[in-house]
């Protein structure tokens, strides 16, 4: 199976002048071009050639799980964005979060914290687990929460790529405006797809 890169659903320049043009694409048109391109170099002639990513990254190791984990976690990422500010976090979705969390700004102060305190390269996530209620999991490098059982409904990515050349060092800055870039639409499918 060869991978291809998925295009963006918006343009480069969609987020001006929150995230720039420039980290778009570098992070899409570079750093996933790349990761893509080292993945199909791995698996040629592997048991993992004719396998779906989400089975490589439950079951694969060493550089085919990283970089099919780098693959599916930015498409995800970059699926989770929409441009506009326009996206509300409303009806019964609001309250499964209210639920797990008692309020969405707690939640939003939960995930943030988090966040922050991920001191290296990584991913904070919204998941649901098995018993049908909602988390928020942190991941070093490559961590996927699907490789131990949760199904993601929402992440951000803390790669100092992601944020660098908008925000430098201020991680907390780029956490900040990530919230009015959400595109809770395809969040609330994650969830009701998935339960
Ligand atoms: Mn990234």
């Amino acid at each position: 199976m060869k991978f291809e890169l998925p295009q963006l659903p918006y343009d480069t320049n969609a987020f001006e002048p929150y995230i720039s043009c420039k980290t778009f694409e570098y992070h899409h048109g570079k750093l996933q071009r790349d990761y893509i391109a080292k993945l199909n170099s791995l698996i040629p002639d592997t048991k993992f050639q004719n396998t779906d990513i989400e089975t490589i990254i439950k079951i694969a190791d060493g550089p085919v799980f990283i970089y099919a984990s780098l693959i599916w976690n930015h498409t995800f990422y970059f699926e989770g964005l929409k441009p506009g500010n326009t996206s509300t976090l409303s009806g019964p979705f609001a309250d499964v979060i209210k639920r797990s969390f008692g309020s969405v700004s707690f939640f939003k102060k939960t995930f943030t914290n988090a966040g922050i305190s991920v001191l290296v390269s990584g991913w904070i996530w919204l998941v649901l687990n098995s018993k049908g209620t909602l988390e928020i999991l942190k991941e070093c490098q490559s961590g996927n929460p699907i490789r131990t059982g949760f199904i993601p409904l929402l992440n951000c990515d803390l790669w100092e790529h992601a944020y660098y050349l908008d925000y430098q060092n201020r991680r907390q800055e780029y956490l900040d405006i990530f919230w009015k870039f959400i595109n809770w639409e395809i969040v609330e499918k994650r969830y009701y797809d998935s339960v």
